[in-house]
């Protein structure tokens, strides 16, 4: 422990001082007029000769204050040297390590670097440029920690726009822990920036039940990866949006009810079924009557109905419920008996149930894996939280690479409670401030 010399202006801040200067050995002393050095000067490393004590160096942080560390000059050679000034280096890197945090946690809620700088003049002032780099290095120096165990994957692409180049987000999530296992920017996104991309970031040698969106074409490029070891599962919710959009905008009864049965083949929607079917026969006898007196009724109804799915939905919130899941067997009789009836659906849903039987081992691949996810939803919630759609649009490049990499260590639980507040660091300048 080094000994400190203790004047009237550094008693009150023995107890800092002795925590600052804990790591140095009782050859050391902090003298009365604030000058950090060896109490028996060191030989010299030029000629060995015992050297002097001969003033001191300050070393200053601005707001901060100064810490004088003594130096020593040979009287046989003339050599000069410095005492080591780790201790002040450590003070400024604690500080600064949680300034660093505070503008880190700032842009990960995505604050700009202009607020951040205005935010910052009021604790310690620093321009954007110098906040940016601090930030930018902060983050790449930090490793997102590995999953361990990968078995279920969330495969998801976004198409951001970085200025004018437009760019390609490819994200893998595991399903278990929720955790981003890759989530980098490419310039395409053809199969074989997919492939790369895959073989960098998981084990192609073990068994893979991994989830994407429909229609991609990703079924080839997972065989080539993965082989026989690889379940590829189709997102239902991504499905039923697919099925929304088969229809009009503006349905009548009768096509939102059809509507309602192909999204009843996966998900429980008895309840909307019924609610429907109580309209079906008062459409037809609408049907007959003028076109003004059916558009006010059908705006009235849907009125109602569109009503009544919003109570369900909040609910389910409520209740943090999502959409009750179809039994396998359950999924397969309610897309038989609608495959039946099928001559009489329009086109577009005609197309779908067909599609959806061309795709059926793929949409129910989960049912057959014990805990398999059945949709993307864990990467949508991703997705929403790190780069919202309105915002991909106006980020440069770095910044998008910035969120991306903010949000994966996010996910990681790497921005735990903060260890030390920022007076803490500062209080420890304080013998400083005025070292007499
Ligand atoms: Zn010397």
């Amino acid at each position: 422990m080094t000994e400190m010399q203790l004047s009237l202006i550094n008693f009150p801040y023995r107890e800092m001082l002795s925590n600052i200067f804990q790591d140095y050995s009782n050859d050391f002393e902090f003298t009365a007029s604030g000058i950090f050095r060896k109490i028996v000067p060191p030989l010299c490393p030029e000629c060995g000769h015992p050297m002097s004590h001969n003033g001191f160096n300050t070393c200053q942080k601005r707001h901060l204050g100064g810490a004088n560390v003594g130096k020593y000059l040979c009287g046989a050679c003339g050599k000069s040297t410095e005492e080591d000034r780790d201790f002040w280096i450590k003070l400024k890197a604690d500080f600064f390590g949680i300034v660093t945090e505070i503008c880190t946690r700032l842009r990960l809620n995505h604050v700009s670097y202009e607020v951040i700088e205005s935010i910052m003049g009021y604790l310690y002032p620093r321009d954007k440029d110098t906040i940016r780099n601090m930030v930018q290095c902060a983050i790449e120096e930090t490793d997102v920690p590995s999953v361990k165990n990968i078995q279920f994957v969330h495969y998801d692409e976004q198409h951001p726009k970085a200025g004018r180049n437009q760019k390609y987000r490819l994200t893998l999530l595991d399903s278990v822990t929720r955790q981003v296992i890759a989530d980098e920017l490419f310039d395409s996104k053809d199969a074989d920036t997919i492939e790369g991309f895959l073989r960098r970031n998981l084990d192609t040698q073990k068994q893979i039940f991994i989830v994407t969106d429909l229609y991609r074409g990703y079924s080839n490029v997972f065989k080539r990866v993965f082989g026989n070891k690889v379940i590829h599962q189709f997102c239902l919710l991504h499905l039923n949006k697919l099925i929304v959009n088969d229809f009009p905008r503006k349905t009548s009864i009768e096509q939102e009810l059809l509507k309602y049965k192909m999204l009843n083949i996966f998900f429980n929607r008895e309840l909307e079924i019924e609610f429907l079917s109580t309209l079906i026969e008062e459409e037809k006898m609408m049907r007959q009557r003028s076109n003004k007196e059916y558009k006010s009724w059908i705006a009235e109804a849907k009125h109602l109905f569109y009503d009544f799915v919003r109570r369900l939905e909040l609910r389910r919130r409520r209740e943090s419920k999502n959409l009750e899941q179809r039994t396998y067997h359950e999924a397969l009789n309610n897309f038989k008996f609608l495959k039946m009836q099928s001559d009489s659906f329009m086109i577009s849903v005609r197309k779908r149930l067909d599609k959806i039987e061309e795709l059926w081992p793929n949409l129910t691949a989960f049912y057959f894996t014990d805990n398999a996810p059945a949709t993307n939803n864990p990467i949508e919630n991703y997705y929403s939280t790190s780069l919202k759609t309105h915002r991909k649009k106006q980020l440069e490049e770095p910044g998008i690479k910035e969120q991306i990499k903010l949000s994966a260590l996010k996910r990681a639980g790497v921005f735990g409670r903060p260890q030390k507040s920022l007076l803490n660091a500062f209080f420890m300048f304080i013998p400083f401030l005025d070292t007499g």
